[in-house]
């Protein structure tokens, strides 16, 4: 019976694990994950746990209540610090190593934070202890929250301050915010809307670096204009990095997170999903590493789907590629922010429904005889209809007909 090893026992790793038993894989699966508690859901992190709505218990994954059902070997409070990929052993925190037939792997990726000596009062929001270390210093009632980076995380982080009551910056070096899965000027509506609920938002400009009260608290921004925000909480959300260092020197390709073939796999019997892996995805002709909770899914159980094809072929077949259309939500304030697919900035953005001043439209990006993207802003049930039809092609044509355009 064959043994398989997942890195990482969160959204990716426990679809990959779900998909290999659902598959007839009846031999050993082991599961670590260097959290000492099964890794909670994390979109409620910037949302309704960090709002004081929910309590961590609520904040479960979609697969928790499964895993007693799994028959898992789990090991949590457990690291993967290395990998010999030739015999895929796993060497792991406990001093122990863990060879396997075929390994998944699912560390997610990890927030940046900014250089300099770590300060009280500054954030980062990637887990659940984070999460919580962030909501007790919102509660003292700080005269201000800086909100650093006005990617989806931090827009969420803000919007979900302003809803606490408290005074809030958000600041973006780029000229709109969560440019990178809203492309070009796009984003600009996700400005005025904080705008609107009295956020000061501060779009260009980047920052020098934070104001230490001289008691090892944090009391400003310094801002690359000379200008300083005083706030007695600061949150950094400049984006993540791939959990991949401790795979330095293994022979796999460490090119934005693993880099894996379009079938999710990294070498004979290793794979890789989720936030950590890399792939050409076939339907769109480019390499992509998408950070988001669907996808997260979806490539765990493509990468389940590639063990189970390889222990039954001895990795000597091709596998089935992944093509994937990427698909995400925001919520901010009163508005459900949805996108299906992976615009690029040079791509024409044709507004198919509503207005954007009122702030209730959807855009399809165009590119040549291609659509690449819609992004649909309180218009759930266009964005599940586009999401289907890119699914099935990325044809401008049924896209257009759908939205009558
Ligand atoms: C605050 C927040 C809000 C979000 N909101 C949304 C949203 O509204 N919509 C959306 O589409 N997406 C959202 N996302 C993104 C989504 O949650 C992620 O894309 C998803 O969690 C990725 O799942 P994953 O399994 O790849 O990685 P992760 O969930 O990061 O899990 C990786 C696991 O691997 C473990 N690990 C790492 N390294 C090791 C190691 N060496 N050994 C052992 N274990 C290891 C970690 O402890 C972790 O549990 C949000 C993310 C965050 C942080």
């Amino acid at each position: 019976m064959s043994t398989v090893a997942v890195v990482g026992a969160s959204l990716a790793g426990l679809a990959a694990a779900d998909t290999l038993r659902q598959g007839g894989h009846d031999g050993t699966i082991v599961v670590v994950d260097r959290s000492a508690r099964l890794p909670v859901d994390r979109p409620p992190l910037s949302k309704q746990l960090l709002a004081g709505e929910w309590e961590p218990e609520r904040a479960h994954q979609p697969l928790a209540n499964k895993v007693g059902d799994l028959g898992l070997d789990l090991r949590l409070g457990v690291s993967a610090t290395a990998l010999e990929v030739g015999s895929r052993t796993l060497t792991l925190s406990d001093g122990s190593s863990l060879a396997a037939d075929a390994v998944v792997l699912a560390m997610g990726a990890a927030p940046r934070r900014l250089p300099g000596p770590p300060l009280a009062g500054v954030h980062v929001v990637r887990d659940l202890d984070d999460c919580l270390a962030l909501r007790a210093d919102l509660e003292v009632g700080p005269s201000r929250v800086a909100v650093i980076g006005a990617g989806f995380i931090g827009a969420e982080v803000a919007a979900t301050c302003r809803g606490r009551g408290l005074e809030v910056s958000m600041i973006e070096a780029a000229p709109a915010p969560m440019v990178r899965v809203l492309p070009g000027e796009i984003g600009g509506f996700v400005a005025d809307l904080h705008r609107d609920q009295g956020v000061d938002v501060r779009l260009g400009v980047g920052v020098e670096g934070l104001v230490d009260d001289g008691a090892g608290r944090v009391a400003g921004v310094r801002m690359a204009d000379g200008t300083v925000i005083d706030a007695g909480v600061v949150v950094v959300g400049i984006g993540v990095v791939p959990e991949v260092d401790w795979l330095d020197g293994s022979g796999l390709v460490l090119d934005n997170g693993v880099r894996c073939d379009e079938t999710c796999l990294a070498a004979p019997g290793v794979v890789a999903a989720g936030d950590v892996a890399s792939w050409p995805n076939p339907l769109f002709g480019e390499v992509m590493r998408v950070e988001q909770w669907e996808h997260g899914i979806e490539m765990g159980e493509a990468a389940g789907r590639r063990v189970l094809a390889g222990l039954a072929d001895e990795w000597r077949g091709p596998g089935d590629p992944f093509p994937a259309v990427p698909w995400f939500w925001s919520d901010q304030y009163d508005r459900k922010i949805q996108m299906a697919g992976r615009p690029a900035a040079t791509d024409e953005a044709v507004l198919v429904e509503g207005t954007i001043e009122e702030r209730r439209f959807a855009v399809a990006f165009r590119r040549g005889d291609r659509c690449t993207g819609v992004l649909a802003v309180n218009r759930p049930r266009h964005a599940i209809q586009a999401r289907m039809k890119l699914q099935a092609s990325l044809d401008w044509a049924p896209i257009a007909e759908m939205f009558g355009v």
